[in-house]
């Protein structure tokens, strides 16, 4: 049985309580194919996960349905800018670059990560030191390489004595 996960980033039509919620019209990743049959629906931290069967290949694969936050990033200089999930995503896959790791897995860890982001941030605003926090606790109990690749562009270390400490920490 195949197994998929596609990430829905539908852009959002219908607006509840003032935030944007993510309508989304599902097509089969295989075939296309815009009719699916729903076989189980599970949420989580505002995150629905659906797994649906597709009516004409009859492949499955499964969704996640976010809510689709208006949301600051606080930089360091104080400066705001708008969350940037493809930056999140393409830090972290960067981080597992051939490491092992399913495509599933990954994909499971950003939206779990994008959770938490979402899950601690205060009137649609969270510091950019925040976020590189969230992502460090959770690759670090993923990936121990991929933790020391990403602390290491995002702490910027500035020596060697600053990355020995971290694998130090790590071990
Ligand atoms: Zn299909």
């Amino acid at each position: 049985m195949e197994h998929r996960f596609l990430v829905v980033t539908t852009t959002c039509i219908k607006r509840r309580r003032n935030i944007p919620y993510i309508v989304s019209v599902m097509s089969c990743p295989y075939c296309n194919n815009q009719e699916t049959k729903v076989t189980d629906k599970r949420d989580s931290d505002g995150i629905t996960r659906r797994r649906r069967e597709c009516l004409k290949c009859g492949k499955r694969f499964t969704t996640y349905e976010r809510v689709e936050w208006d949301l600051n990033v606080i930089k360091k200089d104080g400066g705001r800018q708008k969350f940037n999930r493809d930056k999140l995503k393409d830090g972290v896959e960067k981080a597992f670059e051939k490491r092992p790791i399913t495509t599933e897995k990954l994909d499971a860890a950003i939206v779990d990560i994008e959770a938490r982001i979402f899950r601690s941030s205060k009137d649609k605003e969270i510091k950019s030191e925040k976020i590189g926090q969230i992502i460090m606790d959770k690759i670090k109990k993923m990936d121990k390489v991929a933790y020391i690749r990403f602390a290491s562009v995002y702490k910027d270390f500035q020596d060697v004595s600053d990355f020995k400490k971290e694998i130090k920490e790590v071990n």
